[in-house]
C-alpha cells in the first residue's frame, strides 16, 4: 500500500478527521508483525540521510502536530533515532518568547528551518499559530484568518529553495488520550509531562478539531504536503512515518557526489606504492 498516497490530504480538499480512523491498522496485525519492516525503513532512513548530507543540495523539515499526548514525542525519538546525530536538528515551538513575539510569527520557524543537508524536525510549529492562538483568541480573527496564505507563501519559498516539507498529523480519538492520561498518571517516568493544561485544553477537543481541520485543509499542498497519521496505535504511526519518508526522500533521486579528486591517480601514486 502506497501510503504516501492514502494518508496525504489532497491540495485543496475538505478534512474531516471524524472520517478518519485513528485505530486503522493497514491489515497489520501488532507490533511484532511488523518490527522487521518498520527496522527495514529506519536502515533505508539512515542510508537517505546520509546521502542527502553528501550530496548537500536538500534538506528536510519534517513538521510534528498532535493534540497533546498524541506522540510527537514518540515519534521524534523513532524517525532521529534512525539517523545520524551529526546533520539532525529538533525544534520546540512552546509559548513564545517576549522577543519571538516582538517578530511576526513565521520569524522563529524561519531561524530554526533547516539549513542545506540538515534534517530538522518540528515539534509543534507555525502552525501553532492557526491553532492554539486561534482556539484561546490570543489574536483577533483578523489576523490569524490571514495567516493560513502567508504560511503557504513561507512554505513555498523554503520548497523553492530545495527544503523538502513534509507535515504529519498523528490522529488520535479523544478515548486513546484519556487512556494515554491515564498511563502518565501511573508511570513515574511519565508523570513529569503531566500538566493540568492537558486538562483543560482536552476540554476544547472539538474547538482544536475545527482549528486542525481547516489548516490541513488550506495548507497542505503540492510543495508542502500534510498526511493525516492513524495514531492510536504506536507502531502503525512508525510504520507508516517511516514509510512515507522513505518514499518522500527516495523520490528526490539524490546521488553522492562524483569525487572532486583523481582517485584513480590517487589509487596507483599512494597505495600501488605501499604494495611494492
Ligand atoms: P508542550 O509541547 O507540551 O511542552 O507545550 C508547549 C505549549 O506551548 C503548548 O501548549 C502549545 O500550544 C504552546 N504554544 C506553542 N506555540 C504557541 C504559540 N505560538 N502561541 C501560544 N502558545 C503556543
Ligand atoms: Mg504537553
Amino acid at each position: 500500500m502506497n501510503y504516501s498516497e492514502q494518508f496525504k490530504v489532497a491540495p485543496g480538499s475538505k478534512v474531516r478527521l471524524k472520517d478518519m480512523d485513528p485505530s486503522f491498522k493497514g491489515g497489520h496485525k501488532n507490533n511484532k508483525a511488523t518490527a522487521e519492516e518498520t527496522e527495514h525503513y529506519q536502515k533505508k532512513l539512515r542510508g537517505l540521510q546520509d546521502l542527502m548530507y553528501a550530496e548537500g543540495k536538500h534538506s528536510l523539515l519534517i513538521c510534528l502536530q498532535a493534540m497533546d499526548t498524541g506522540g510527537k514525542d514518540g515519534t521524534i525519538n523513532h524517525v532521529l533515532g534512525a539517523m545520524n546525530p551529526q546533520g539532525c536538528r529538533v525544534a520546540e515551538f512552546k509559548q513564545p518568547s517576549a522577543e519571538e513575539l516582538a517578530h511576526d510569527f513565521l520569524w522563529r520557524a524561519h531561524r530554526a528551518a533547516p539549513a542545506r543537508r540538515e534534517v530538522v524536525i518540528f515539534n509543534r510549529s507555525h502552525y501553532e499559530d492557526v491553532l492554539v492562538v486561534r482556539v484561546h483568541n490570543l489574536v483577533t480573527e483578523a489576523i490569524w484568518s490571514r495567516r493560513y496564505d502567508q504560511i503557504n507563501a513561507f512554505e513555498k519559498g523554503l520548497v523553492a529553495n530545495d527544503t523538502h516539507i513534509l507535515k504529519f498529523y498523528l490522529h488520535i480519538s479523544k478515548e486513546e488520550q484519556l487512556k494515554r492520561f491515564k498511563e502518565r498518571l501511573d508511570d513515574p517516568a511519565k508523570q513529569w509531562k503531566i500538566s493540568e493544561a492537558d486538562y483543560t485544553e482536552r476540554g476544547f477537543w472539538g474547538d482544536y478539531v475545527a482549528a486542525y481541520e481547516e489548516a490541513l485543509s488550506r495548507c497542505s499542498t503540492e510543495h508542502a504536503p500534510w498526511f493525516v497519521i492513524p495514531a492510536n496505535h504506536k507502531w502503525f504511526r512508525n510504520l507508516a512515518i517511516g514509510r512515507i519518508v522513505v518514499q518522500q526522500l527516495e523520490s528526490l533521486q539524490m546521488k553522492y557526489p562524483r569525487p572532486t579528486v583523481d582517485i584513480e591517480r590517487i589509487r596507483r601514486q599512494y597505495h600501488a606504492a605501499q604494495r611494492a
